[in-house]
């Protein structure tokens, strides 16, 4: 496969070759049936040998205790956004944020509409540039949850420990670096994440949620937004994505070949250490202008002396086979997005080109 890009999308973004290519075998005719997994009802016993094992496959491979629930939702980890308050913030209680980045922002202006929030912690006079230390964090006594946004893929930054909140359920937004590393899931309530950065195309949402926080939830919302239908259905109330969560079963199951976790995050390091060290050993030309201890593994963001310069440089990349490197309108400068299913020798090339470009306009 001679002509695939070096793709650092943010999102949706590179998928193991791999799996496009086992995809591309099994998409006319699924395993002897004669038809795609698109073709056939979300009832039949095959959709559902694949549901099953996609639930069964995180479990193992995220190290999910019992008495959690895995859940496959619509509507992206915006959705989340507000099923998140309709669920779980009830009158008199208040929904806690961790305000990390424009994700942590987007979470709390939808949890505005439907009750109190408060911020327990902020990174916002660092302009975001550094995850705030919540070793010590006091939570406002009536918190109905904390809600952290583990990575934020916009700003680069990303926690590297989560705080213990008592009783309080944690929440964590991993929709740009799940399973990019292994998470002590006993310390969250609720994880969820959009698909399409590490775990797959878009369509699905991964919902990974505690048994106990199902309970007692409100009856009065729209059925669609409730967990605990979700839940009871094993996600089949309606008929769920059925070709998006068929995706992530061979994204799941690449990890595994890959060697689960522990490489995955090894890999993510080592990938992520080269286009870091390329900007740390350019005496300034490339800035990274989030702090080291709370840089992303999945999201690099970096700057050049001026926007002409940035200019080029996305020039000539994009001329160099290198797609995805412009940074969100909402911030400019650069980003590379290294997740799971980016190549190591992408990411070698882009730092080779970085140092190579450094000489040429240095
Ligand atoms: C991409 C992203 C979202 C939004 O996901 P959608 O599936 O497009 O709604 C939310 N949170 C984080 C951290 C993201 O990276």
């Amino acid at each position: 496969m001679g002509n695939r890009a070096y793709n650092f999308n943010a999102g949706p973004a590179a998928l193991p070759l791999e799996v496009l290519q086992k995809a591309q075998e099994e998409l006319v005719e699924f395993k002897g049936i004669g038809m795609s997994i698109m073709e056939i009802s979300h009832r039949s016993a095959e959709y559902e040998q694949v549901h099953n094992e996609t639930q069964q496959l995180l479990k193992q491979i995220f190290s999910i205790p019992d008495g959690y629930q895995i859940q496959f939702l619509q509507g992206g980890a915006s959705t989340q956004f507000a099923m998140i308050p309709l669920n779980f913030l009830k009158p008199g209680k208040v929904g806690s944020y961790v305000l990390t980045g424009a994700w942590a922002e987007k979470a709390i202006q939808e949890a505005k509409l439907f009750g109190e929030v408060a911020i327990a912690a902020s990174s916002q006079e660092q302009k975001f540039m550094k995850i705030p230390d919540l070793s010590d964090i006091s939570l406002h006594p009536d918190s109905a949850y904390l809600h952290v946004t583990s990575n934020e893929t916009i700003e680069g930054a990303q926690f590297q420990s989560y705080p213990d909140t008592g009783n309080v359920p944690l929440i964590g937004d991993m929709s740009s670096d799940i399973l990019s590393r292994p998470v002590d899931v006993s310390k969250f309530g609720m994880i969820y994440a959009g698909a399409q950065k590490n775990l797959g195309p878009s369509g699905v949402t991964v919902v990974i949620v505690k048994e106990d926080l199902l309970q007692d939830l409100p009856k009065t919302i729209p059925t669609m937004l409730r967990y605990e239908i979700h839940g009871k259905n094993n996600s089949l109330y309606n008929t769920p994505p059925v070709y998006s969560i068929y995706m992530v079963n061979l994204v799941l199951k690449w990890i595994q070949e890959q060697g689960g976790l522990a490489v995955i995050e090894k890999n993510n390091l080592e990938k992520s250490g080269l286009i870091y060290s390329a900007i740390d050993q350019s005496g300034g030309f490339y800035r990274g202008p989030v702090d080291k201890g709370s840089r992303s593994s999945m999201n690099i963001t970096f700057r050049l002396q001026d926007e002409e310069l940035e200019k080029k440089f996305i020039k000539e990349t994009e001329q160099n086979g290198f797609v995805g490197l412009k940074g969100h309108r909402s911030v400019g400068g650069l980003r590379a997005s290294t997740y799971n299913a980016v190549p190591y020798a992408s990411c070698k090339a882009l730092a080779d080109f970085m140092t190579d470009f450094q000489k040429r306009n240095g």
